[in-house]
């Protein structure tokens, strides 16, 4: 069951119009909640992202707080096959009466659907996993979570061609963050990622695990730092609502700390997991 424009409907017969500027021109935003036992993790930091996405590119939100969380909540109790979701909500800008570039005040579509979300177990994270690195060649306004993601999808099927989890993306000598995720490294006991701004997608889960480094009491800081502090890192970590926090072991076919998970993203990993089992 999906919800499209005000109605509860099989996905198979949701449709919009080609006219919709989110088909012409990927001209919307979305969002993304992890779900566990119907508990949505970070469930506030969310709609403000959305508020702030629908603001920076000039739609006005269709729904209020409290109207978004009872229509994600229907969708969660819809799709209740599976105990963890991934609710997937997008807010284009609508249609127009035919394709132009600019457009009048229209009235924004609103999709949101559930896919089943299957948190990999330690043990399998322990053994770590594959990137590739590659030039960030997208826009200056990346903390906008648009639906054009044309480059963050090209670099993550190039990653998929190459049995990688991702791509680690660097912008003049600086690692950014990945095709779908922030990027964090440890260096000496201390953990690093790119500062919020233009560059990067502010990720939820990049402000949850900074809450729980302050939480373990491990120093944290927002700089950023370049390839090769990225390659010789004693860990690096992808974050992302889908993946929490998920340890990197060989880019570009070399090893990191030998290929082991280290013991920071393990302390990580456990205070994440705590509060994924908070009741809201
Ligand atoms: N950066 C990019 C480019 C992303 O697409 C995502 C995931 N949507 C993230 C970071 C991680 O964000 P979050 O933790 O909110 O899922």
């Amino acid at each position: 069951m999906v919800y499209l424009n005000g109605n509860f409907i099989q996905k198979n017969k949701a449709y919009i119009s080609v006219m919709d500027r989110g088909f012409l021109f990927g001209d919307g935003v979305y969002e993304i909640f992890p779900i566990y036992n119907k508990y949505i993790l970070g469930l506030d930091s969310h709609l403000n992202r959305l508020q702030d996405g629908l603001d920076s590119i000039n739609i006005k939100n269709p729904h209020t707080k409290g109207e978004w969380i009872s229509l994600i909540n229907k969708i969660i109790s819809f799709n209740k096959g599976s105990d963890n979701q991934a609710i997937y909500l997008q807010v284009s800008r609508g249609c127009d009466e035919d394709r132009n570039h600019t457009h009048g005040d229209l009235k924004p579509t609103v999709y949101i659907q559930s896919t089943g979300l299957n948190s990999r177990s330690k043990e399998i994270l322990l053994k770590g996993g594959s990137a590739i690195s590659r030039v960030d060649i997208r826009w200056s306004q990346c903390n906008t979570k648009a639906t054009s993601l044309l480059a963050n999808i090209m670099y993550a099927q190039e990653a998929k061609e190459n049995d990688a989890e991702e791509a680690i993306l660097c912008r003049d000598g600086v690692i950014t963050e990945g095709s779908n995720s922030n990027v964090f490294i440890v260096k000496n006991n201390c953990i690093y990622t790119h500062p919020k701004g233009p560059l990067i997608l502010p990720g939820i889960t990049r402000e949850i695990i900074i809450d729980c480094a302050n939480h373990c009491g491990i120093d944290l800081k927002e700089v950023a730092f370049d390839k090769e502090a990225l390659m010789n890192a004693d860990e690096v970590w992808i974050s992302s609502s889908t993946r929490e926090v998920f340890p990197i072991t060989n880019i570009d076919d070399q090893q990191i700390n030998n290929g082991q998970v280290g013991p920071i993203w393990s302390l990580i990993y456990n205070q994440y997991q705590a509060l994924k089992g908070i009741k809201a």
